[in-house]
C-alpha cells in the first residue's frame, strides 16, 4: 500500500484545523448555545439575514451551479471596482491558495512565506512538493522587504503574504513594500482575508502589475466561513488560467447564493464591522487594565495576546473547560501567546471575568 502514495506525503506534518462547535461542546461539557467561540476569526453576528431568507427560498439546488460564476463576478466587480476578466472565485480562499501553487510550482521550486504567518501556506507547499523557502518576521512581526529579496533565487516562483497578517494582525511591509517585491520576479500573493477590517488593500495595482495578486474571503468579514467562498484579483491571463485547472462546479450554489446576498447587504454588514472594530478597541484596553494578557495592536478582527501570568497552553485549557475557545500555536514565536476572536461585548467581559478566576 505504502508505495502508492507519494514518497514525501507519507511523513507530512498537516494542518491542524480547529474544531468543530460540537466537538467543543461535548469537549466542555457545555451545551452548543453557550460555547464562546473566538478560535476561528468568525463573524459572532453570523450570516446577513438577506442570505438566509434567500437560501431557505431557492428552488433549484437539484441543478448544477454556474461553473463561472458569472452573476456572482459581476457583482464582485461591483464591490471590488475591478474587471470582472480579473476575478476567480473559489470553494474558499483556501481553494485559491492550493490553485495558485497548482498552477506555478514544479517540484522543488520554491516558496516564500514570512512567519509567524498563515499556516496554509506552508503545508500546501509541502504537500505539492515545493520548496519552502522562510524569511522568519523580526521581533515586532516586521516583514523585511531587504531580506525577502534576497532570499529570492531563480527557482522563487511565489510570495505569500497575509496582509494584515494572521496570527499577529499587523499590516506588514509597506504597500510600497509590497510594490517592490511585486517587480522582483515571483508572483505576490497579497492575501487581504481582513481587508474589511482593515480598510487596506493593493487590489487596483493588480492591473499594473503583471506579477501582483490579492486573495480575498466572505468567511471573516461577511459571516458565511461555513459556506466557503473566496476570491481572488489577479491579472486577466492568470484569472484565466485558474478557471481552466480548477474544478468546474467547486463554489457550490449555496455559497453563490449567499455571497450573492451579502454583496447586496453590505451597509448591514459594514456596520457590523464597526461594531467588532469598536470591540476589538474596548477589548484591547480591558485587557491592558486587567494585566494578565498583554494584547498587541490589531488590524483584523482578533487580538494576538503576550500571557503574562501563566503559560499560554496552559491557559488555553483553564479556558477550555470553561466553553471559552482561543487559538494557540506550537511555533516559535507564538508559544507564549493566544489568539483571540473579537466577538460581542458579553464575550469579552465572559472571557475577562473567566481570566480572573482562573489566575486569581
Ligand atoms: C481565514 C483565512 C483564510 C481562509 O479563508 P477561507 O476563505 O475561509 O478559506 C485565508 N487567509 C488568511 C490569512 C486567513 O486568516
Amino acid at each position: 500500500m505504502e508505495r502508492l502514495i507519494r514518497k514525501h506525503l507519507a511523513s507530512f506534518q498537516p494542518y491542524k484545523p480547529i474544531q468543530p462547535v460540537e466537538a467543543l461542546s461535548e469537549q466542555a461539557g457545555i451545551s452548543v448555545e453557550q460555547i464562546i467561540k473566538l478560535d476561528g476569526n468568525e463573524n459572532p453576528y453570523g450570516c446577513p439575514p438577506r442570505a438566509k431568507r434567500a437560501l431557505a427560498e431557492y428552488e433549484r439546488y437539484h441543478i448544477y451551479p454556474d461553473p463561472s460564476q458569472r452573476e456572482l463576478r459581476r457583482k464582485l466587480a461591483e464591490y471590488t471596482g475591478i474587471g470582472s476578466e480579473h476575478i476567480v472565485i473559489s470553494n474558499g480562499s483556501d481553494e485559491l491558495i492550493t490553485l495558485i501553487m497548482r498552477l506555478c510550482l514544479d517540484p522543488g521550486d520554491g516558496v516564500i512565506t514570512c512567519p509567524p504567518s498563515f499556516i496554509v501556506y506552508n503545508v500546501f507547499t509541502r504537500i505539492l512538493g515545493g520548496r519552502l523557502i522562510e524569511v522568519p518576521r523580526d521581533s515586532r512581526y516586521e516583514v523585511d522587504v531587504e531580506a525577502v529579496k534576497s532570499a529570492i533565487d531563480d527557482r522563487t516562483k511565489l510570495i505569500f503574504l497575509a496582509w494584515p497578517n494572521n496570527p499577529t494582525g499587523n499590516a506588514s511591509p509597506s504597500e510600497e513594500g509590497i510594490l517592490e517585491l511585486a517587480d522582483c520576479g515571483p508572483l505576490v500573493v497579497v492575501d487581504e482575508a481582513y481587508h474589511e477590517f482593515s480598510g487596506l488593500t493593493v487590489a487596483p495595482h493588480v492591473l499594473q502589475h503583471p506579477h501582483l495578486c490579492v486573495l480575498r474571503t466572505f468567511s471573516k468579514w461577511a459571516g458565511l466561513a461555513g459556506l466557503r467562498v473566496g476570491y481572488g484579483i489577479f491579472p486577466q491571463k492568470i484569472a484565466q488560467i485558474l478557471y481552466q485547472i480548477t474544478l468546474p462546479y467547486s463554489v457550490n450554489v449555496a455559497a453563490q447564493i449567499a455571497a450573492k446576498e451579502a454583496l447586496e447587504d453590505v451597509p448591514y454588514l459594514k456596520a457590523r464591522v464597526r461594531e467588532i472594530l469598536q470591540e476589538r478597541e474596548r477589548f484591547y484596553h480591558r485587557l491592558k487594565e486587567q494585566g494578565i494578557l498583554d494584547p498587541l495592536p490589531s488590524q483584523a478582527n482578533f487580538l494576538l495576546c503576550r500571557v503574562l501570568k501563566g503559560s499560554a497552553p496552559e491557559l488555553k485549557r483553564e479556558l477550555d473547560k470553561r466553553g471559552i475557545f482561543v487559538r494557540y500555536f506550537d511555533v516559535p514565536g507564538l508559544q507564549d501567546k493566544l489568539r483571540i476572536t473579537v466577538g460581542k461585548p458579553e464575550h469579552t467581559e465572559a472571557l475577562l471575568s473567566a481570566l480572573d478566576e482562573i489566575t486569581r
